[in-house]
């Protein structure tokens, strides 16, 4: 059952209260750091990927906006920092303390919302790999069963300058290629490997991964590297010890079969991300997609991927929040006809503008894509990767109360009051 709160005298549920704190981001008070960074996996470093979990297990990330500012300025190019202006204009309502009887509690402008928790304790950001890499910064525990590798090779696309606006990566690659230097150093098939065994066999923190790159300008696009890193994983982690799914991101190939050696390899599932499915919008927020990949080589290959290996193996990401619910929903439909799962990653604004803003949709706009997929889900038999869910995601968390969601909806209309979800 999805867990109720109240903000300003409003019902939220707890898909709600994630995008609210997901898009404004939190403040976090040294207590909680003190108090929980020796039991628990929570850290004062952004790189580590802190997430809190609802009273209902939703997985919330939890970007603590003091620390994500210090970050920023410490790793942003000059020009960069410019963009900072627009941070200044963020002031969270959320905030994390700790309560008068130890607990962690989420407050909207002081006023207790709810009590929550997070990750049980981890050792993994202390490790470096037998080669000296460190895997903070390399790699993420999201939530309580994730691991994912979220930049395991450089982009071509970026460094050509033509980066997805909202993708802060893109930012970097394309600054370095402005200034001549070269991409800073990606983990190794083994580190990749011995990152995952420590995730999946030693501290058993993950039952699913995620490898994640870049775009590259090969036309049979990153599967050969996804293949080696797959190959290695099994050799040393075994891939049959991942016991959720294992979900790979590529650029479409130009020949959709050279993707068979991926799931040859032992990949689960295959992500060709459109991001934005609005063809204007993706011309300016995805440039380089649009202009080097483009939406057919897109959808030719989600297409035969469902065709040859069945409903649910084809993915998309999104990034929610850039463009209007409805133009969303309509893309994550018409994929959903073809057996292709829309990943829908919310939007966080402050790291890059997109379109000029860094301001994401108030919650009617979330309720309309919790409501409008969990209907796409359940029409057409479409389940999203993950188990819990991930930390800036809502579709695992909307399919896993997809029958909620929507009896939710029915009993609302038939009392003839929408007043929270439309
Ligand atoms: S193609 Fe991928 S890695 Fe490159 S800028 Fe866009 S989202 Fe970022």
């Amino acid at each position: 059952m999805l867990s109720r709160f109240r903000i300003n005298g409003e019902e939220v549920d707890s898909l709600d209260l994630k995008a609210m704190v997901v898009t404004k981001g939190i403040k976090v008070s040294n207590k909680i750091y003190e108090k929980f960074r020796k039991t628990h996996r929570i850290c004062p470093d952004p790189l580590t990927c802190n997430c809190l979990i609802l009273p209902d297990e939703t997985v919330v990330q939890m970007t603590d906006v003091a620390l994500h500012l210090k970050y920023l300025k410490s790793a942003m190019s000059l020009e960069s920092l410019k963009q900072l202006k627009y941070f200044f204009q963020m002031n969270s309502p959320f905030k994390l303390e700790v309560s008068n009887s130890g607990r962690p509690i989420l407050l909207h402008n002081g006023e207790k919302i709810t009590e929550v928790e997070f990750p049980s304790k981890s050792h993994f950001y202390e490790q470096v790999t037998s080669s000296g890499l460190p895997y903070t910064g390399n790699a993420v525990l999201q939530g309580v069963d994730v691991l994912s590798f979220q930049c395991l090779w450089a982009c071509d696309y970026a460094r050509a300058g033509y980066p997805c606006q909202f993708c802060y990566s893109g930012g970097v690659f394309e600054q370095l290629a402005r200034k001549n230097k070269p991409n800073p150093p990606v983990p190794t098939t083994r580190d990749v490997a011995e990152i995952t065994d420590y995730a999946v066999n030693k501290e058993k923190a993950a039952k699913y991964l995620q490898l994640t790159g870049g775009s590259t300008m090969d036309p049979q696009a990153e599967c050969r590297i996804i293949k080696s890193y797959l190959d290695e994983i099994d050799s040393v982690a075994g891939l049959k010890n991942i016991r959720g799914e294992v979900l790979v991101y590529t650029t479409p190939p130009t020949d959709p079969k050279v993707v068979d050696q991926v799931f040859e390899a032992g990949a689960d599932r295959i992500a060709c991300s459109l991001e934005v499915w609005d063809e204007e919008l993706a011309k300016a927020i995805t440039p380089g997609k649009s202009k080097f990949t483009g939406r057919k080589r897109h959808l030719d290959c989600l297409k035969y991927i469902s065709k040859e290996y069945g409903p649910n193996k084809a993915c998309s990401s999104f990034v929610v929040g850039v463009e209007p619910a409805e133009s969303f929903l309509k893309g994550a439909e018409y994929l959903a006809t073809e057996g292709i799962v829309a990943i829908a990653s919310v939007w966080i604004p402050f790291g890059r503008p997109v379109m000029g803003k860094m301001q994401a949709p108030g919650l009617e706009y979330y309720r309309k894509v919790k409501v409008g997929l969990a209907d796409i889900y359940m029409k057409y038999g479409i389940e999203p990767p993950g188990g819990v869910g991930f930390n800036v995601c809502l579709c695992r968390d909307t399919w896993n109360h997809r029958s909620e969601i929507l009896g939710e909806h029915v009993q609302e209309n038939c009392c003839g009051s929408e007043k929270n979800l439309e």
